[in-house]
C-alpha cells in the first residue's frame, strides 16, 4: 500500500430523513495522522455523516473505504464493532461503576497481562497513571475526557470519529485538551474527522477543513484558505456570526 492511499475515504455518501437529504453527495478522504474538521452550523448533517461512517446509521447510498478497502456500500457492510474506529462523543460518559484501568481496558482483548501493558501505557501518556485504580467520580471534567479519549484509543484504531468531543468543557480546559488529545492522535497515526460547529476549534486542531452547509460540503481545504477565501456570503456570515 502507498503512503497516499487514503486512511478513510468516503464516497457520494447521502441519507434522507422523510423525504429530506440531510446528507447529500459526501465526499472526503483523509491520511493516515490527518485531522479533518468536519465544521458547519447545527443541524447540517455533521453527526449524520459520522454515524453513516462508525456503521451506527445506513447510508441510502455511496460507499466507505478503509485503507483501500471496502466497508460498505448499499449491499455489504462490515459491522461497526469490526471497523477499527474509535469513537468520542461529547456524552459519551464512562462506566461509572468501573475503575478507571477498567473503563481503558473495556474494549480490549487479550491476556489480562497484555490488557494492562496498553491501559497503563495509556494513562501515562494522557498523564493519568496516578488515577489508574481510582474512579470516573473522583476525577474532574478535563480528567474523565483524558479517560475518555485513552479509551477511544486503546484498541488502536485507525481512524477517530470525534463528535463535538470539547464542548462539554470550560473555557480554561478546552485549549489544552485540544492540543494534548490532538499530539497523542497525531503520535498514533491515526486519521481524525473531528465535527465541530465552532471556527476556532476547527482552526486550531484541523489540517483539513470541509465546510459543511444544508447536507452538502460547500468548501474544502487549509483551514487557512477557507477562512480567508470563503467561497460565498453564507461562508463568510458563519465565519464571522461564531465570533
Ligand atoms: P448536525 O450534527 O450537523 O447538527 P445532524 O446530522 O444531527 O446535524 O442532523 C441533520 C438533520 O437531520 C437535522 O435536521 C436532524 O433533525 C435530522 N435528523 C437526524 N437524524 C434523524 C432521524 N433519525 N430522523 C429524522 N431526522 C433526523
Ligand atoms: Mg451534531
Amino acid at each position: 500500500m502507498d503512503s497516499q492511499t487514503p486512511r478513510l475515504e468516503i464516497r457520494n455518501l447521502r441519507r434522507s430523513f422523510e423525504g429530506r437529504a440531510v446528507v447529500d453527495d459526501v465526499s472526503l478522504k483523509i491520511l493516515p495522522g490527518q485531522v479533518t474538521c468536519l465544521l458547519g452550523p447545527s443541524g447540517c448533517g455533521k453527526s449524520t455523516t459520522l454515524r453513516m461512517i462508525a456503521g451506527v446509521e445506513m447510508q441510502d447510498s455511496g460507499t466507505i473505504h478503509v485503507d483501500g478497502k471496502l466497508i460498505c456500500d448499499t449491499v455489504f457492510r462490515v459491522p461497526p464493532e469490526r471497523r477499527e474506529i474509535g469513537l468520542m462523543f461529547q456524552d459519551f460518559a464512562l462506566f461509572p461503576h468501573l475503575s478507571v484501568a477498567d473503563n481503558v481496558g473495556y474494549g480490549l482483548t487479550g491476556t489480562k497481562a497484555s490488557k494492562r501493558e496498553r491501559v497503563e501505557e495509556l494513562l501515562r501518556r494522557v498523564d493519568l497513571i496516578r488515577f489508574i485504580d481510582g474512579y470516573p467520580h473522583q476525577l474532574s471534567g478535563g480528567e474523565q475526557q483524558r479517560v475518555a479519549l485513552a479509551r477511544a484509543l486503546a484498541p488502536r484504531p485507525r481512524i477517530m470519529l470525534m463528535d463535538e468531543p470539547f464542548s462539554g468543557l470550560d473555557n480554561r480546559l478546552r485549549d489544552g485538551i485540544r492540543d494534548e488529545t490532538l499530539s497523542i492522535l497525531k503520535e498514533e497515526d491515526t486519521a481524525v474527522l473531528l465535527v465541530t460547529h465552532e471556527p476556532d476549534e476547527a482552526m486550531r486542531m484541523a489540517d483539513e477543513i470541509a465546510l459543511m452547509r444544508d447536507g452538502k460540503i460547500v468548501q474544502q481545504g487549509a483551514p487557512y484558505n477557507v477562512y480567508t477565501r470563503p467561497i460565498d456570503r453564507a461562508s463568510v456570515s458563519f465565519f464571522s456570526d461564531a465570533n
